[in-house]
């Protein structure tokens, strides 16, 4: 069980320590619900520059709601999981159409928005409109795990959902929001991953069942966690003058709907690569081997090699799925995504 004692200390350190972070100046529930699907994937320090981009362009959820998919998606450039900024829209268009374009203050009712499980749903719920449901992330799982020291898988639901109904029982009715904000802050400050937890300056240290046994190394435990599956990639920047070529992916899928430069399954040869390039009606001039690079995605990782190769002037612009575009179009108008961000860099030099 989470002892109740935890309350208090906790949110007394919370007081004293917490981040002066934007979403927190003016928490309503869409400023809550945007940055909290933006932080599960990026650091706290680079969601502050998207945040504020994103609300600049899109400052309500009507706006969200009405905005032109590459627009959109050119906004989430840089954070990954586009589909994630997907089911947002989703979301933003039933709220519009149901709730007169207001999140709704009801637990269940988030939950059945596209895009929103019971973290998200919790912390809109608790930090917007002072609902007290828990919400329980990875962070909040490692430091529950060793303040209880729960031997228990953290990537399963049972202990997911156990830890949900748990603290439920304990949070403070006054104040959830800054209970469930207590936890995550807790987690991304003190109670760190991987052996570097900041035991010596926690306001759970008496309490932590963990660190009294000496087991803060060895929890949580992450028995269910698949390797992810490791795919060779040969990235293309085909150059005709200033313009590169890229491509549309597939609707669906991984980075579904996004632009991309060319790239082959596996490492090429070079002559692969050419014989490759002129399949699809350019005339090489010169390959150029460039960096390699690796990107990680939830289940996928791509690690890759990159090659330029200029070619002669093409006649017949956008042909063969290729469309030619200047390094300014890339950055306005077709979002690239972060995974090739190694070769992005290549259109700003020259050759
Ligand atoms: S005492 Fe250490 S292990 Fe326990 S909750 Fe605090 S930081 Fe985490």
């Amino acid at each position: 069980m989470i002892p109740r004692e935890i309350v208090q200390p906790l949110l007394g350190w919370f007081y004293e320590n917490k981040r002066d972070l934007p979403w927190r100046r003016e928490p309503s529930a869409y400023h809550v619900w945007l940055s909290e699907i933006m932080l599960q994937q990026t650091r706290v320090e680079a969601v502050k520059e998207y945040y504020s981009r994103f609300l600049d362009a899109l400052p309500e959820i009507e706006d969200l709601a009405a905005c032109p998919e590459t627009r959109l998606l050119k906004l989430w450039e840089g954070l990954g999981y586009y589909n994630r900024v997907r089911n947002m829209q989703k979301a933003a268009r039933t709220v519009v159409e149901h709730y007169g374009g207001a999140l709704p203050p009801d637990y269940e009712q988030l939950l059945e928005l596209p895009g929103i499980g019971s973290y998200t749903a919790g912390a809109v719920a608790s930090i917007a409109f002072g609902i007290p449901r828990p919400a329980v992330d990875g962070n909040v799982l490692r430091v529950i795990a060793r303040i209880t020291e729960n031997e228990e898988d953290i990537l399963k639901q049972s202990v997911k959902t156990k830890t949900e109904r748990e603290l439920a029982e304990i949070m403070p009715k006054n104040a959830p929001g800054d209970f469930n904000q207590s936890l995550m802050e807790l987690g991304a400050l003190v109670c760190i991953p991987n052996g570097m937890a900041k035991c010596g300056a926690c306001p759970l240290a008496e309490l932590c069942l963990a660190r009294k046994h000496d087991r803060v190394m060895e929890l949580p435990k992450k028995a269910g966690k698949k390797q992810r599956r490791l795919e060779k990639r040969t990235v293309l920047l085909i150059q005709d003058g200033e313009d590169f070529a890229i491509r549309k992916r597939e609707k669906k899928g991984l980075l579904a709907g996004m632009y991309e430069f060319p790239n082959l399954e596996g490492y090429k040869s070079q002559e692969e690569i050419l014989e490759y390039v002129r399949e699809l009606s350019c005339q090489p001039v010169r390959i150029q081997t460039l960096t390699q690079a690796k990107h990680i995605f939830s289940h996928v990782e791509w690690e890759m090699k990159g090659y330029r190769v200029l070619i002669e002037p093409r006649e017949k612009r956008n042909t063969d799925g290729l469309l030619f575009v200047n390094k300014k179009e890339t950055k306005g108008k077709y979002p690239i995504p972060a995974a090739f961000a190694a070769y992005r860099k290549y259109l700003e030099e020259d050759i």
